[in-house]
This record gives structure tokens, C-alpha cells and sequence, in this order.
């Protein structure tokens, strides 16, 4: 991985080095394409994420050569929701597995590097220019296509239209070493802890520590003074679940992660006049509600579309269309659910009440905010995947 300004034109800029524009340019690069991959942060960093992972997300991510077992990562077969004082669980259907994304962006972005594309680390990129090209802190790149994968807020000049449908939480993130007797009790579980103004999820990653990772309404945490250790200590005053959970829990991280205004609900569709050769990826193109723990699976299958138009000369269009067809019904009927359920009380505590009479209801909802698995072996026919033999 390099630092140094590059050379050559590559045929590919990807703009952001994270889960999407790493899967990207593995597949482009294994596809024959000359890509460069421009990272901003020169180090791997922790990212706001609650980090479980879909059986979609572990199956692309197997295609991409990422070894999630040797890397630490943490099955996790149950699925437990906690709102007032009353707890269900149910089996998720398939077992999820838990990995930092500390761990998971650096392996991707080596396994691009290996696979022959070039990894820039260190620059930012400013903008989109109307030409294509890149302005970037190490001067303007440019290449016959781009690809912007810098996540969920805009880049200056790159595709994002509108807000997404629910953009009103703020996100925060942090990692706790819990009782041991807790551990336990969290083991093979992720946990939705709702509480009024958002929800919780708790989860085991590696090295035993927990993440929790939760999502508040503005009013919510200006109630709390506007401070992470205030609201937390009001959300254990309101579940004494998130109290037994986080009692003597040791933070280790100095400070929370934090996030605002994410475009929930939002689903890139190229207009007629779309450049063909520029695509945004991952949460460039599509947002989903994060309970469905399913962002990175969307963001991968996303990424392997476009590489797919890419490899296959159809671009901006195709990638368009099979991405509304794909992500699209999950993405919109994630964010009703989301509305449904909203943020209070009573309705988080009649779905607890409804989900505890008919148990399979998490399933179904698990299955309707998800990606078909006709739609993710369907795209595994296509060029990106055959490229390596895998269709
Ligand atoms: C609160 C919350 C919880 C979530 N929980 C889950 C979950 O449990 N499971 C799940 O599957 N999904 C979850 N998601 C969704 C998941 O995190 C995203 O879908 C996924 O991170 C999208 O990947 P990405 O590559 O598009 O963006 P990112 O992961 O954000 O990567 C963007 C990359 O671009 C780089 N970058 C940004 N700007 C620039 C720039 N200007 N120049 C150069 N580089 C730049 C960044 O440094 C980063 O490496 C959650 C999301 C949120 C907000």
C-alpha cells in the first residue's frame, strides 16, 4: 500500500477504501481492470457499525477471500428483544457471525492490494468533478470510470439527491468489557434493546468485548444534556436489561464513535442523464435501517452489481436498475417497519407483546428487510463472480 503520489491513469478510481470500495475493486481487479483505491485514513479505524453479520454479507465476503474465522469473528444464532421490562428471543434462521470492522476493512483492503489493485491510504478526496475526476488532497486523479464508496454522507459533487426517508437519529458506538456472568448471557445473541427515542443493539465481537451501538433521537440526547455518558446513564435508568448488561462493564474506547443524520430509506436511481461511468457504491447508493443488520450485506451485493456493469461494459444504467430491483423492497419495507414500531413506549412494548405470542414474526421480519437469495446468487452468475471461477 502506497502513500506517495501515483503515476500512471489507472482505468478505475474508487473514492473511500471501506467494506464497499474495497469489494469493488477486488472484483474489477480480478476482473483485469487497473484499479486505484483512495482511502483517507492511513491506519484502520473502528467505524460506527453494530458489526453482525448476515449469512448475505459472510457469503460475499467468502467470494472476496475474507477468512472470517481466522480473522476472530463470533457466531451469533439467537436474536433477543428487550423493550420495558419484557424479553424475547427467537433463532435468527441462520447464524450471523460478529467481527470489528477495525479487523474486517483492513483484511478487505489487503485482499484488494493482493489482488492487484492499488492502495492508496492517506488521501482524501474533496470532491467529484463534473468531468469524473477526482479532487484530491494529493492533487486531481482521474480514470474512465469512478467509483464513490466514501459511506453514508455526501461527497461535494458525487450522486446523493435526497436525505433518505428517516434521517432523524444520531448514532453512537463504543466497546465494553462486560461482567464475565453477563458475557455469557450475551453469548450467541444479538441483542435490540428499545428504549423511547431509538434503540440498542448489543453484541459479543471478538476478544470478548461487546459492542454496543445505538441509534437516538436528537430530542432524546439533548435531554440527556447532550452527553453520551449522561444518556447512557438515562437509557439504564429506563431498562434495567442495558443496567444488568452494563454493570461494572469497563468502556474501551476513550470516547464514543459518533454519527448524525444518516440517510435511511435512501436508494440511489440514476436520472436519463446519469454519466454511465460513475457509480456510487455502498451507502452512496443504498441506506438501510440498521436493526435489520444488513447494511454491509446490501453494500457488498451493491458493490458486486457494479463491478458486474463495469466488467460487463453496461454501467451506470444496468447497475441502477438491478440495484432498485435487488435493495430496493427491502430497504422500503425496513423503513416501514422502522416507522411502525416508531420510538415510544407503548408500540415498542406491544411488539414485544406480539412477537412473544406468534415467535416467528422476527423471522418473517428478518426475511422481508433482507436481500432474496435468488437475487444474491443470481448476481454471483454474473461477471464479477465468474471472473474468479465462482459461478
Ligand atoms: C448505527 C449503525 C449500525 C449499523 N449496524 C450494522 C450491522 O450490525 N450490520 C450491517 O451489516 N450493517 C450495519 N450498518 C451499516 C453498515 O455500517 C454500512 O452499510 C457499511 O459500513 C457501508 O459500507 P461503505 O463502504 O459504503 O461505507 P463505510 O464503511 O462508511 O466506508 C467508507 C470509507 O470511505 C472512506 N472515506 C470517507 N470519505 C472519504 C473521502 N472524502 N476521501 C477518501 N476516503 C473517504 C472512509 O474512511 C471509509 O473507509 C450500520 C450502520 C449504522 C449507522
Amino acid at each position: 500500500m502506497s502513500r506517495a503520489r501515483p503515476a500512471a491513469f489507472p482505468e478505475v478510481l474508487v473514492a473511500g477504501g471501506g467494506l464497499a470500495g474495497a469489494a469493488t475493486a477486488i472484483w474489477l481487479a480480478r476482473g483485469g481492470r487497473q484499479v486505484r483505491v483512495i482511502e483517507r485514513d492511513l491506519h484502520p479505524q473502528h467505524r460506527i457499525c453494530g458489526e453482525f453479520l448476515s449469512w448475505e454479507a459472510q457469503a460475499l465476503l467468502a467470494d472476496l477471500g475474507v477468512d472470517l474465522a481466522a480473522l476472530g469473528a463470533v457466531p451469533i444464532r439467537h436474536v433477543r428483544l428487550v423493550a420495558g421490562g419484557r424479553a424475547v428471543a427467537a433463532p435468527l434462521g441462520f447464524t450471523g457471525q460478529s467481527l470489528t470492522r477495525h479487523r474486517l476493512d483492513a483484511a478487505l483492503l489487503e485482499r484488494a492490494a493482493a489482488a492487484g489493485a492499488e492502495v492508496v491510504r492517506g488521501c482524501q478526496v474533496r470532491a467529484l468533478e463534473p468531468d469524473g475526476a477526482l479532487a484530491t488532497s494529493l492533487g486531481p486523479m482521474q480514470a474512465d470510470v469512478t467509483v464513490v464508496a466514501t459511506g453514508k454522507h455526501a461527497l461535494r459533487g458525487a450522486f446523493r439527491a435526497h436525505a433518505g426517508t428517516l434521517d432523524h437519529q444520531l448514532g453512537f458506538k463504543s466497546y465494553f468489557r462486560l461482567q464475565p456472568a453477563m458475557r455469557e448471557a450475551l453469548a450467541d445473541h444479538v441483542e435490540l434493546i428499545l428504549f423511547s427515542g431509538g434503540y440498542a443493539g448489543l453484541q459479543l465481537v471478538e476478544r470478548q468485548m461487546a459492542n454496543l451501538c445505538l441509534l437516538v433521537s436528537a430530542e432524546r440526547y439533548r435531554a440527556a444534556g447532550g452527553r453520551f455518558d449522561s444518556l447512557l446513564a438515562s437509557l439504564c435508568a429506563e431498562s434495567a436489561h442495558l443496567a444488568r448488561r452494563l454493570e461494572a462493564a469497563l468502556p474501551l474506547l476513550d470516547r464514543p464513535l459518533a454519527i448524525s443524520r444518516v440517510p435511511y430509506g435512501y436508494v440511489w436511481r440514476p436520472g436519463p442523464d446519469a454519466p454511465a461511468l460513475r457509480l456510487p457504491v455502498g451507502d452512496q447508493a443504498t441506506v438501510i435501517p440498521s436493526f435489520t443488520g444488513d447494511g454491509m450485506g446490501l453494500s457488498l451485493h451493491g458493490a458486486r452489481l457494479a463491478a458486474t456493469a463495469i466488467l460487463s461494459g453496461q454501467g451506470a444504467a444496468a447497475y441502477g436498475a438491478a440495484l432498485a430491483r435487488d435493495a430496493a423492497p427491502a430497504i422500503a419495507r425496513a423503513t416501514l417497519i422502522q416507522k411502525l414500531v416508531g420510538e415510544g413506549p407503548v408500540r415498542q412494548g406491544r411488539l414485544v407483546t406480539l412477537v412473544r405470542l406468534v415467535p416467528g414474526l422476527l423471522t418473517l421480519s428478518a426475511r422481508l428487510t433482507r436481500l432474496r437469495p435468488e437475487a444474491v446468487r443470481a448476481a454471483a452468475a454474473g461477471p464479477a463472480a465468474r471472473h474468479r471461477g465462482y459461478a
